[in-house]
């Protein structure tokens, strides 16, 4: 058939949080194309998108998806069962949880690749239906670190830029993010800028993709982030190269970062990290003679056991250098999951927040919430996610609710985690696959892909943009809303939303961020960026450009010290692991591992490893070896590469069988987002 011929509807990507937005052409229930929308209705992305955006829409008809509940037979197998008997069993595990032990031995994840009105159900469901403030989700693994450390330095967790910000910047300055395979649509329109004669720095433990194009790559040594960019503070203050104005007028606290970093010297910084004084001189130099310069970031800072102090060393570094609130500045963390900001944060599926990051041991909020979902509210916040599975093991937790998250892989400590779910008295797992942690649940829910619903994401830069139904939902499965919807009203709740729209306008009237923000205002307006206060609101490009969102406006800036990560490589586990992601890949697997099109590109996890470790251990490119750290082992192939430092080792994240996270840990948190410490755990390699 001829593209003319096809029923066409624009909607916004469900794989990262870059927030593409495409017209999907449709035959019946079958999505045979994708196209980059007109440029007015995708300021993201413009003309493009990346492989998974044009591509990877299979999973939606493939023979794994759920297209029935399943409930566990006499002999502990699953059978197919109809929604009412799915239900039944499921009320009946929440209440007998509840009656047994209090709702406080529930816990739920909930879902970044559900919409933001499913989002605000789920953490309305957690504390109203449940009776637990325990609630949160993908976040915690990822930048909830970054959240907690703007938030204390400029008051919004969140990137202060737009997309375009990019664009209008002299330079911009990578660190941890593998943007070309993580985030390529940004990445693609950060090459471009370096084309058009612009200065790109990038820090990273390996020399990543976009690191090709840099004008300055340097190598650094994983878990040490907080010695080079106080390092880089040092050095612009010794040398009066900050922004004395901005200083002066918007921040506060600029003495006592001048003392804290008075230790990180240029030569202490190269004896720590390796990052040479040449190397760290040229940085602060390009970032103080450009007017005006983006920090973009991922989790390569953030997934450490001290990612809160990372991020309030780099907000210093942004502050003291006046690139805030001007265009062509600012901060920006790379989200990861398609609707990781708007779902995984704004909307407060979250153990101490409500929507709008309103915190629950605030008696006003708390008055608010319990009035408007006619409930009580335990001031006392929840576990996090991470905490979950430590809680669980102490008995704290009894049941859980897990929606469209794969735990039992994407966890710290996967065995450990695996055991928990193992033993976990009560578990629901809500999914679009037979997932991992499906395996460990009591009743498994069929719920709809985003191509099946109509909602909205949030995307990296805040904004909310439109997405929309283009097929029916597969079988008998039925959307996370809805699925909420009759498990509340089954629990003695009279919830009676007719679509999302509903939710959307109940949800906003509750949070002012999001006061101004309509289904109806978004698809008119092609988007809208919190914070939105009201419906003649136009929405917010750039945060800070006339106050910090803190009590004086200012930035409060962090006297941040040094924290060694929490694992060394010694003598027994002489090598730094650190993980991430690949270009064709998608976390745990469940959304590509069914594309065809893209499996021979990247079909089995592997470890790179730097030639001089190779040669040292015996290793040859393609060798089977085993990796393993304290907590568990995999054998995967080996590649050897300079791409990556001598003394650390990269291995990616997508794949059940060699799943990585056996050999991180779940104990080693960040003390304020209990954040885990995927980047750095001690490893030895061995050929098999
Ligand atoms: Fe989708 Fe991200 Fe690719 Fe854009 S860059 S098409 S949002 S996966």
């Amino acid at each position: 058939k001829r593209l003319e011929d096809l029923t066409v509807e624009d909607t916004t990507c469900g794989y990262c949080a870059v927030g593409c937005r495409f017209d999907v052409y449709t035959d019946g229930d079958e999505v045979l194309a994708t196209r980059p929308t007109e440029p007015e209705k995708s300021p993201v992305n413009g003309i493009s998108t990346c492989v998974k955006g044009k591509f990877t829409y299979d999973f939606v008809d493939s023979e794994g998806r759920l297209t029935t509940p399943l409930v566990r037979d006499e002999n502990g197998e699953f059978r197919e069962a109809s929604w009412d008997e799915a239900y039944e069993r499921v009320v009946e595990g929440f209440q007998d949880i509840k009656e047994e032990y209090g709702g406080s031995a529930m816990s739920m994840i909930a879902s970044s690749k559900a919409t933001n009105e499913e989002n605000y159900l789920m953490g309305k469901f957690a504390r109203q239906v449940l009776g637990t403030n325990t609630v949160d989700n993908c976040n915690r693994l990822c930048h909830s670190s970054t959240v907690a450390g703007l938030a204390r330095t400029y008051g919004y967790g969140a990137a202060s830029v737009s997309t375009e910000d990019f664009e209008q910047a002299d330079a911009i300055f990578l660190t941890g993010s593998n943007t070309t395979e993580a985030h390529p649509v940004l990445a693609t329109r950060i090459k471009q800028h370096v084309k058009d004669g612009k200065e790109l720095v990038v820090f990273d433990p390996r020399e990543v993709q976009i690191a090709e194009y840099a004008t300055q790559y340097t190598e650094v040594r994983p878990g040490f982030d907080q010695v080079w960019i106080n390092g880089l503070v040092r050095y612009i203050i010794e040398n009066d190269l900050y922004d004395e104005e901005f200083v002066e007028e918007r921040t506060r606290g600029i003495d006592q970062v001048r003392e804290a970093v008075q230790e990180f010297t240029p030569d202490y910084v190269e004896e720590v990290t390796g990052v040479t004084p040449e190397e760290l001189k040229s940085a602060a130099e390009t970032i103080t003679s450009n007017d005006r310069v983006v920090f973009g970031w991922t989790l390569g800072l953030t997934e450490h056991s001290h990612g809160t102090e990372n991020i309030m060393a780099m907000a210093n570094l942004a502050a003291i250098t006046g690139n805030l609130g001007k265009p062509g500045t600012g901060v920006s963390p790379f989200r990861g999951q398609n609707n990781v900001q708007g779902g995984g944060g704004d909307m407060g599926p979250l153990p101490d927040n409500f929507p709008g990051y309103q915190s629950i041991t605030d008696e006003e909020n708390r008055k608010k919430f319990e009035e408007a979902w006619d409930c009580e509210i335990d001031p006392e916040p929840g576990f996090y996610t991470t905490e979950m599975f430590l809680a669980a093991n102490e008995d704290e937790l009894q049941g859980m609710y897990c929606i469209g998250e794969n735990p039992s892989l994407s966890e710290p400590g996967s065995n450990h985690a695996s055991e928990v779910l193992e033993e976990m008295e009560f578990l629901v797992v809500q999914d679009l696959f037979l997932n991992d942690t499906a395996k460990y649940a009591d009743v498994v829910l069929p719920a709809c892909s985003f191509l099946e619903k109509t909602g909205t994401f949030t995307n990296t830069d805040r904004r909310v943009q439109m997405v929309k139904q283009v097929i029916d939902p597969k079988g008998d499965s039925k959307t996370d809303w809805e699925i909420l919807q009759d498990l509340a009203n089954r629990m003695g709740r009279e919830w009676d939303y007719d679509n999302t729209a509903e939710i959307m306008e109940e949800m906003r009237q509750l949070t002012p961020i999001y006061g101004g923000i309509t289904q109806e205002r978004v698809e008119e307006e092609g988007g809208l960026q919190w914070p939105c206060y009201d419906l003649d609101h136009p929405g917010t490009e750039r945060l800070y450009t006339e106050e910090f969102n803190t009590e004086d406006g200012l930035a409060h800036l962090q006297a941040v010290g040094y924290n060694e990560p929490g694992e060394l490589p010694d003598e027994d586990y002489p090598l730094s692991l650190t993980t991430g992601r690949v270009l064709y890949q998608y976390h745990t697997g469940t959304m590509t591992h069914p594309e065809e099109g893209i499996q021979g590109y990247n079909d089995r996890d592997f470890v790179e490893i730097n030639p001089e470790d190779a040669a040292d251990y015996g290793i040859e490119d393609g060798d089977l070896v085993t990796l393993e750290s304290r907590r568990g082992e995999i054998t995967v192939p080996a590649q050897v590469t300079a791409r990556i430092g001598s003394g650390t080792v990269f291995a990616p994240i997508h794949f059940a069988e060699t799943c990585v996270n056996k050999l991180t840990d779940s104990e080693r948190l960040d003390p304020h987002a209990r954040t885990p410490e995927f980047k750095v755990s001690a490893v030895r390699v061995t050929p098999v």
